[in-house]
Order: structure tokens, then C-alpha cells, then sequence
């Protein structure tokens, strides 16, 4: 079986515990304001022309982003890092995009790195099938679960999606008692909102298992990376949180008794 992927990063500390591979799945069926991986929304392999300056002059080449891999060529690659997953109870995270577009892949890899004894950890914005969610919870070890915006129409706003497909999702782990970080987007004006805090706040207190979030500071890093593909970038000018606001928001979700973390 093959599934398609756009990245891979090795030793990645802020991907779950420990030291990570990171395999990046392509395909999402959000279209976040903010996404920092423009490259990562269609499924498929894709054609970009990539702008790059050298001495004032512009020069434009076409590159592709994304490749078809088998489950046994994926998982050689990944067991090639097992060394450092043992000393660091580390283990390989499935991010994207949005990983369960491919769920018949994830499960297969999933499942050959739990036969393998590889930790696994799933990155996703929950945006699934009740049927895909069940089955990844059936092999993945650890879920990070996005947790952006409760008012159904900002989320449609903000994400292109609605928000009841994810809430439902969330429910459904922590009631069955599944491993889940939840991550918190921190963009200024959006999710970073009096009324939208709240909302949250509230949402994850009626949680019953779930009690670990971590805040995602905004980054206008991928700016550059929008002009070089020709995209749209809607962030254009928006500043980073400061950290004296990222260590006020760990002390209101501290408050509620969850355990946070900044920078995931
Ligand atoms: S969920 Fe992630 S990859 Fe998908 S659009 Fe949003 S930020 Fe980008």
C-alpha cells in the first residue's frame, strides 16, 4: 500500500515525547488563515513555481511537492531513527496536512511500527470520520488533538470547515479514555480572543480524561514561504504573541487544572 507524504523531519523535539520522527502526510481539508504548510493542502503531488532573488533578479523553477511511499519503504526509513526513539522514549508522530485523508495508510503504518515496538503519535485537526478517528485509536499510542475556535461560524470563517465533526471526535476519546494532548493555536484576533478563551476554557473543563494543552504561539516564519509558491498569504502583517501573553495564557489554562505547555 502506498500513501503520499511531503516531508519528513528526524529528531523533532516538539512533536510529541521525547525525540520524534516527523512524517508529514499530504492532503487537508482545512484552509486555515494562518497555515504555515500552504504546500501541504492537496492530496496529491503538486507543481509549484518557486521564486527565488539572487542579486536584485528573480529566477522562477518548478518543483514538486509531495511523493507516493510504500508502508515497508516509510516504515525503513523510520526504523532507521529507532535508537534514538529508545533512549529518549521517543517514537515517530503523523502530521500533515491532516493524516487521517490517508487513514488506510496511517493504520498499516501505525500498525507496523506498534508490531515494531515504535511509539506512535497522531498530529490532527479532527476534522474526520467517526469511523477513521475509531480506527486510528485502535493502534495510534498518543493523539495531538487542534483544538482552534468553538463558535461554529468563526470556524467555518477562519478554517473552511465546521466545528461539530471535531467536537464529537474529541468527545469520543476522551470518553474512551484515549491518549490526547490537545494544542492550542495562539493567533492574535483570531483564536487569541476574550470571548473565544472563554469558550474553550469551558469546552475542555467538561472533558472528563483529557487535561494537557499545549499553546501554539503564532509565527509569521512561512510569510516568505507564500510569496516563493504564489499564494495568498491572508496573515500578512499580523505580529507574534508576546511572551509575557503566552505566559498569561499558561497561567488561565493552568487555573482550570490543565497541564500546559508552550511551543507544543
Ligand atoms: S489544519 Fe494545519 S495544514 Fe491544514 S490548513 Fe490548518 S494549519 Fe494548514
Amino acid at each position: 500500500m502506498e500513501g503520499t507524504i511531503f516531508d519528513i523531519k528526524h529528531f523533532a523535539i516538539h512533536d510529541g515525547p521525547g525525540i520524534r520522527q516527523t512524517v508529514f502526510l499530504k492532503g487537508c481539508p482545512l484552509n486555515c488563515w494562518w497555515c504555515h504548510n500552504p504546500e501541504s493542502h492537496d492530496i496529491n503531488p503538486e507543481k509549484f513555481i518557486r521564486v527565488n532573488k539572487l542579486d536584485g533578479k528573480e529566477f522562477e523553477k518548478e518543483l514538486t511537492v509531495g511523493y507516493n511511499i510504500s508502508v515497508d519503504e516509510l516504515f525503513k526509513n523510520i526504523s532507521g531513527d529507532k535508537i534514538f526513539f529508545e533512549e529518549s522514549d521517543g517514537g515517530v508522530t503523523f502530521s500533515g496536512g491532516e493524516p487521517l485523508m490517508q487513514t488506510e495508510f496511517l493504520f498499516e503504518i501505525i500498525k507496523k511500527c506498534k508490531q515494531n515496538g515504535i511509539h506512535t503519535c497522531v498530529d490532527t485537526t479532527g476534522f474526520a470520520s467517526e469511523k477513521s478517528i475509531k480506527k486510528i485509536a485502535e493502534v495510534a499510542d498518543l493523539f495531538l488533538f487542534d483544538i482552534k475556535l468553538i463558535d461554529n461560524e468563526l470556524h467555518q470563517k477562519y478554517t473552511g470547515v465546521p466545528i461539530d465533526e471535531i467536537l464529537r471526535n474529541l468527545k469520543w476519546l476522551d470518553e474512551n479514555n484515549k491518549n490526547v494532548i490537545l494544542r492550542f493555536p495562539v493567533i492574535p484576533e483570531i483564536t487569541n480572543t476574550k470571548k473565544n478563551l472563554s469558550e474553550i476554557k469551558s469546552f475542555i473543563k467538561s472533558l472528563k480524561n483529557i487535561n494537557q494543552i499545549d499553546l501554539l504561539p503564532y509565527h509569521n516564519i512561512s510569510n516568505g514561504k507564500y510569496e516563493r509558491f504564489k499564494k495568498f498569504n491572508k496573515m500578512k502583517g499580523v505580529k507574534p504573541s508576546s511572551d509575557d501573553d503566552m505566559l498569561q495564557l499558561k497561567s488561565e489554562f493552568e487555573s482550570i487544572g490543565f497541564k500546559v505547555g508552550i511551543g507544543g
